[in-house]
């Protein structure tokens, strides 16, 4: 009924709107998610890609790029055992704000700050949050300090929390630690060496584009030789993988100066590329402006889209993660692209919702998941820095959240008998 109900909804549109979503009806933010529980439920790779195409009435090339993630996503959904979790730590803070920023990252002087309270409560929560992992029987595979911009900390704050980690895991039993270095102009060689030196395997680093124009319009204090400096550093430091983020879309940005983008970042080689597809929301500075990104089709964007999908497949990279947002231009998604053997874990993990993620810091959401990934659970924390340092500001390490998460995993293992 929900697709028939959708078809038509779909058909009226385009007839009275003259455009046609290349996501069909579906407007969730995991299509792989959907396309996994059809093979699951035993259809083939073929048959799932004909039912997005003919039911969901998603565009051919989208049906197979869901269809395809969700074939690479299932050997690690098969894989991954009810016993193991991931770990999110958020660092909301970021050297300056983009434009089209709608995160709560804190970035003025003042709120700067407040880092070196925030790592103090961070540091306990992150100590306490392993104990209640053990507590539960649970197994850490992958750790992923996000942001707003992580190496925003300085040398020695990062340094406290990477020794902070490193004290409460054998970090070498690890299948994966990522840290998002997205800014280039927080990279320093000291950063990545002590980076290395506490077990991160995976670095991100997000030039967004590689045209000097469009990053100082978009609010980044970082040029194209910033980033190239940066991406050097992570090279010469021994972190085994790089991620790099393009946004296609970005205002101002033609489908010529993007594809320049894409073919100077597959040059550098790194192990994965994710391009995303540029999402405004109502809080960025960019729609105070007054700036008109919004097109329903978004003009060149879908050509740029299909011009970095088919340019890193052919440089042998594949697509292994894939979501969609709200308010992106044209109604495009964001992909994942890794050289054989490099897929981000916790991406997978975390989006398809494979396993339980415990998060801590401002703005974090533990997600628990079910042995049978039925159920889930979420625990919020804090969403801004000065409201998580608020010392009655609940966390997933504090008493309460402790025992939902007791209560959670019990019933979950008293339900699997
Ligand atoms: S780096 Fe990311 S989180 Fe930080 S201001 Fe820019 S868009 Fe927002």
């Amino acid at each position: 009924m929900k697709i028939v109900i959708g078809k038509c909804f779909f058909d009226a549109g385009e007839i009275l709107l003259q455009y046609r979503p290349v996501w069909g009806i579906l407007t969730g933010v995991r299509p792989a998610k959907l396309a996994m529980d059809y093979l699951n439920r035993g259809y083939d790779h073929e048959a799932v890609k004909a039912i997005l195409r003919e039911e969901m009435l998603v565009n051919p090339k989208k049906a197979t790029l869901a269809a395809d993630v969700a074939l690479f996503e299932k050997t690690l959904a098969d894989e991954t055992t009810p016993d193991t979790c991931s770990v999110y730590i958020s660092i909301p803070f970021c050297p300056t704000r983009c434009a089209y920023c709608s995160f709560v990252s804190y970035t003025s002087p003042k709120l700067l700050a407040l880092i070196p309270d925030y790592l103090v409560k961070l540091c306990r929560e992150i100590d306490e949050t392993f104990r209640i992992i053990r507590e539960n029987g649970k197994r850490v595979v992958t750790v992923y300090i996000g942001g707003g911009t992580p190496t925003t900390l300085n040398e020695t704050q990062l340094e406290i929390l990477l020794s902070t980690v490193a004290n409460n895991i054998d970090v070498s039993t690890l299948a994966e630690f990522t840290l998002e270095a997205g800014r280039p102009d927080t990279i320093t060689n000291k950063k990545f060496e002590i980076a290395k030196k506490y077990g991160v395997t995976r670095v991100s680093i997000n030039p967004q584009t590689l045209n000097d124009e469009i990053l100082a319009s978009i609010g980044r204090r970082h040029t194209v030789e910033d980033f190239l400096r940066a991406y050097d550093i992570a090279r010469s430091s021994g972190i085994p993988h790089i991620n790099t983020d393009l946004i296609a879309g970005l205002p101002e940005e033609s489908f010529q100066s993007f594809s320049k983008s894409v073919d100077r970042i597959i040059d550098l080689h790194p192990d994965n590329i994710t391009v995303h597809t540029f999402c405004v929301k109502k809080a960025a500075e960019i729609l105070r402006e007054g700036t008109d990104v919004y097109s329903r089709t978004g003009g060149e964007t879908g050509k740029s889209v299909e011009y970095s999908h088919v340019s890193v497949a052919n440089a042998g990279y594949r697509p292994y993660y894939l979501y969609r947002q709200k308010n992106t231009v044209g109604n495009f998604e964001n992909v994942g692209f890794c050289l054989p053997g490099t897929e981000g874990l916790y991406n997978i993990l975390m989006m398809e919702e494979l396993h339980s993620v415990f998060a801590v810091g401002a703005g974090a959401v533990t997600k628990l998941v079910s042995a049978d990934r039925t159920k889930i659970d979420r625990i919020f924390s804090p969403k801004y820095p000065y409201e998580y340092l608020n010392a009655d500001a609940p966390t997933t390490a504090d008493e309460k959240s402790a025992e939902q998460i007791r209560r959670f995993f019990a019933e979950d293992l008293s339900a699997g008998k």
